[in-house]
């Protein structure tokens, strides 16, 4: 599609004249731009939101404003630079935080943080270990902002809403697919007592909520020439919720062998050795705020979280692939099996997980002999 881009550039409060713009990064969900200017003025970053996916944009721009204010304030006192360490949203012209144009696109803006390194697969223990420093620390430095955010994604690894959301699938059986996976179905049936039981313990307050980043893979973390781990960029899903979601999401996308979507399972396993690497990273940061509960739950939410995508995966196969995008028929029965294979692993080896956590954490004893 074609946009006046330098039009749309000018309603936003740059500083210097709107040079090149021009596309950035491969993501997914939103169209990206990078926004040059003149000499001795910053570069910026242009954002068209997707606002089939996201239908707050304004709830959405609104919990970032929260986010990254906490975060400047944090960076500041401990001596940092938030602009570089903290996403900087730049408001419009008239001051707000989104400009809407005549088709009803929503358009964001923020600084454009140069002179980093960013990765699509977390392929070494190091890069791992920094991937989870970086999540840690976002965290850390957000687990004392007060107040709330706003659902923007409601249910968003609630099990028991997804298991609402299932039911209604195989009672619909709307692509008419439910006769062909018995034994998937089966996968999701024999854990729906113990994932409930997880999420139980965030609905009773046991698990405290806090400000999540819900995207944690590791293209949203940019890199400093150093190789350490410097800015989480792409907020558009912080809401409020377990951090241990964070963790979870993170392990299923780091310590995977094969593709979230491999035909072929037997190349999907759990990489112990990044699992490691990546806690050890994410506690050297994360230790000091997480409650007893929170590192008890860590291990069991990496199989949550995976359990979690099995059971989206399936649902989306059974009502006819109208969530995810597919390049073939069974593309969601394929990634729901590469799934399941990665969380039969977990389940297979939670015990030496629990003793890595329990390791890391100087404490083996207590989280080893804790069942969940
Ligand atoms: P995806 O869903 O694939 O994660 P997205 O559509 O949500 O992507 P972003 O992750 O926000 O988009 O941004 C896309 C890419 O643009 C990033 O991977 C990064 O390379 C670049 N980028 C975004 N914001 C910044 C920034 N402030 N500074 C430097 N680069 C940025
Ligand atoms: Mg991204």
């Amino acid at each position: 599609m074609n946009f006046p881009l330098h039009e749309i550039a000018r309603k936003f409060s740059f500083d210097g004249v709107a040079g090149d713009i021009a596309p950035v990064g491969d993501g997914l969900i939103n169209d990206t731009f990078l926004v040059k200017t003149g000499e001795g003025t910053p570069y910026y970053i242009l954002q068209r939101k997707n606002r089939h996916i996201f239908t707050n944009v304004p709830a959405m721009m609104e919990n970032i404003h929260k986010v990254t204010t906490h975060l400047k304030k944090k960076i500041e006192e401990a001596g940092g630079d938030p602009a570089r360490e903290a996403l900087t949203l730049v408001p419009t012209r008239e001051g707000r935080l989104f400009y809407r144009d005549d088709e009803g696109e929503f358009w964001t803006a923020c600084l454009f943080v140069g002179e980093t390194v960013s990765y699509d697969a977390a392929r070494s223990p190091g890069l791992a270990f920094q991937g989870g420093r970086g999540i840690g620390r976002f965290q850390a430095l957000l687990s004392d902002m007060p107040g709330s955010l706003a659902e923007t994604l409601p249910g968003f690894h609630d099990m028991r809403f997804r298991f609402k959301q299932w039911d209604e699938a195989v009672a619909g059986d709307a692509a008419g697919r439910k006769a062909g996976v018995p034994t998937e179905i089966a996968w999701i049936e024999e854990r729906r007592e113990e994932m409930l039981a997880f999420r139980e313990k965030v609905e009773r307050g046991d698990i405290p909520t806090r400000v999540t980043h819900n995207d944690t893979k590791i293209s949203n973390i940019l890199f400093d020439r150093a190789g350490e781990a410097l800015c989480v960029i792409d907020l558009d899903t912080v809401l409020s919720g377990s951090c241990l979601n964070d963790y979870g999401d993170a392990i299923r996308s780091y310590a995977n062998t094969g593709l979230e979507d491999d035909e072929d399972p037997d190349r999907v396993s759990l990489d112990l050795c990044i699992f490691e690497a990546y806690t050890r990273g994410y506690l050297s940061e994360a230790a000091g705020f997480l409650t007893r509960a929170e590192r008890e739950g860590l291990a069991f939410a990496a199989r949550y979280i995976t359990f979690e995508q099995v059971l989206r995966f399936l649902m989306d196969y059974l009502d006819g692939d109208t969530y995810y995008k597919v390049k073939y028929p069974a593309h969601n029965l394929t990634r729901a099996r590469a799934q399941f294979r990665l969380l039969r692993c977990m389940e297979e080896r939670y015990g030496e997980m629990q003793a890595t956590v329990g390791r890391l954490l100087g404490d083996g004893e207590t989280i080893l002999n804790h069942h969940v």
